[in-house]
């Protein structure tokens, strides 16, 4: 059976929905298909999971410290997983719920569940049902890749996705990847009271950051008693005992990280393989992203790739922008594009790193001339009233235009502080401007204008 719409979008995540609801109102006929959970990888197994349990991790966290905000001791205490996971869970379903209701009951739009994979370049195959349109709009998001790890079909191991469901505390996790997954899965796990390492190839954390913001991140992380095995060059997977090894060199007695659990958090493959791309004569790059133009459209005329799936962006706020860059194009003659949006994320350790813009690396990489400012989180009054003073604040300004060229946050309030510097870049603004301008007392944000009026040269190598 064969039906036709103006539009099918596959993948009810980030960008979808949103396309649905803006593409409905301005009176097209729309399927949207999803094969799993409406809201994808945010709602259910990426952002909001992570950060509800980030969330119980810092109540624990607070309530070990009590002493140190003059309350009484708070005494051992066990967590159960069970319940910390029913919150979030909680949390998850009302998001996607809330979803599943908006789509199943928005006019114009009709839901499909299962697969879809393409037929031709306008249709769809859906179980039984072939979907045709004009206008297709993938939004296929991606899942934890399977690395080839030797040793990897022999361990039982965690992704990002099924750790959420583990119902009981590890005794020892012991976690391989330190990217913005690793990271806080680490946090969040040793703050509920296992024992966590981190095992990571490079030889620091961060290798894409300033090195001051990987050590502030280490520093964070060590302190809490996390074991780091940075630098580990030859990972390998095995199991003594019935629990998971991991092998971190290359000797020829590579020393190891033993645990209870294993989670590995080595990178996201895009679900590109099963969609049948090349009935549509479309082709995924070598790592499985549709190539998309600057208005996200692909190589094949009426086709568009948006969010994760494209390469172009590795977050909810990308794929966000993807559907909003979509909709300004076909629907209000607006002509934006993916180049217009600035470079911006967080990694939710706590307190949390965020940043904007460039890299001091990137600076130098650039030949810019450039300045820096830096303060750390102790001379951060809020900060210090909150008991949080690990971190700093950095920015990083052009020394002949004054333009604001990028900024760290690596701090308590951070991911919040850091929107004023985006917004003034996204504005073109300079440090004049940060400056001038009056923030509200007692902040984090409120350093700002002062961090943008200590600028110094930025040497090669600053720290
Ligand atoms: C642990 C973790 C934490 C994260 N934390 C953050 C964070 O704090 N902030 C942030 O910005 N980002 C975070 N991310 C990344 C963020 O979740 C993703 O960037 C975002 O979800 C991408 O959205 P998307 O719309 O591209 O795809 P997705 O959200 O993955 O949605 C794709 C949807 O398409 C469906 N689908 C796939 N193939 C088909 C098919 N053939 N037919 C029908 N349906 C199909 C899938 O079932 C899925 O529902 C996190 C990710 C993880 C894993």
């Amino acid at each position: 059976m064969s039906q036709s719409f103006d539009a099918l979008i596959i993948g009810a995540g980030q960008a979808g929905p949103s396309l649905a609801g803006r593409l409905t109102a301005a009176g097209w006929t729309v399927a949207l298909v999803e094969r799993q959970d409406f809201g994808g990888t945010c709602v259910n197994t990426g952002c909001t999971p992570t950060k509800a349990l980030i969330a119980s991790a810092k109540a624990a966290q607070t309530r070990r410290q009590a002493e140190q905000y003059g309350l009484p001791p708070a005494g051992e205490f066990t967590v159960d997983l069970a319940q910390v996971q029913a919150r979030k869970d909680a949390i998850v379903a009302a998001s996607r719920q809330g979803l599943e209701k908006w789509l199943t009951h928005m006019p114009g739009c009709t839901v499909f569940r299962g697969t879809a994979r393409f037929l031709s370049a306008t249709t769809m195959q859906v179980g039984d049902e072939v979907l045709a349109a004009k206008h297709i709009f993938l939004n296929v998001g991606g899942r934890p890749a399977r690395p080839a790890l030797p040793g990897i079909e022999q361990v039982p191991y965690f992704t990002s996705s099924t750790i959420l469901g583990l119902q009981e505390l590890p005794a020892h996790l012991v976690i391989v990847g330190a990217g913005a997954v690793g990271l806080e899965f680490a946090q969040l796990f040793r703050r509920l009271g296992s024992e966590v390492t981190l095992v990571e190839r490079s030889p620091r954390l961060l290798p894409h950051d300033d090195e001051d913001v990987a050590a502030a991140v280490a520093e964070i992380l060590t302190s809490e008693g996390i074991t780091l095995r940075l630098g580990a060059e030859c990972i390998s997977l095995g199991q003594e005992n019935g629990q998971p090894v991991v092998h971190v060199s290359c000797e020829e007695n590579p020393a190891s990280s033993q645990g209870s659990h294993l989670l590995l958090a080595l990178g996201r493959q895009p679900n590109t393989d099963d969609l049948g791309l090349d009935k549509a004569g479309l082709q995924a790059d070598k790592h499985g992203y549709i190539p998309v133009d600057e208005q996200l459209q692909t190589a094949v005329p009426g086709i568009w790739a948006l969010g994760d799936c494209n390469g172009r962006g590795a977050y909810t706020h990308t794929a966000y922008n993807d559907f909003e860059i979509v909709a300004a194009n076909l629907l209000d003659h607006e002509p934006r594009r993916v180049s217009d949006r600035l470079p911006v994320s967080a990694i939710y350790v706590d307190p949390p790193f965020a940043k904007v813009g460039l890299t001091e690396a990137e600076v130098h990489a650039a030949g810019t001339p450039a300045l820096v400012g830096k303060r750390p989180m102790t001379k951060v009054g809020r900060a210090t009233e909150k008991g949080e003073t690990q971190g700093f604040m950095k920015v990083l300004v052009h020394a002949e235009t004054d333009q604001i060229l990028g900024a760290s946050i690596v701090g308590v309030g951070g991911d919040e502080a850091i929107h004023c510097i985006i917004t003034a870049m996204y504005a073109r603004q300079t440090a004049a401007f940060m400056r001038h301008n009056v923030f509200i007392h007692p902040t984090v944000a409120e350093l700002i204008p002062t961090v943008f009026g200590e600028l110094k040269p930025l040497e090669k190598g600053e720290k």
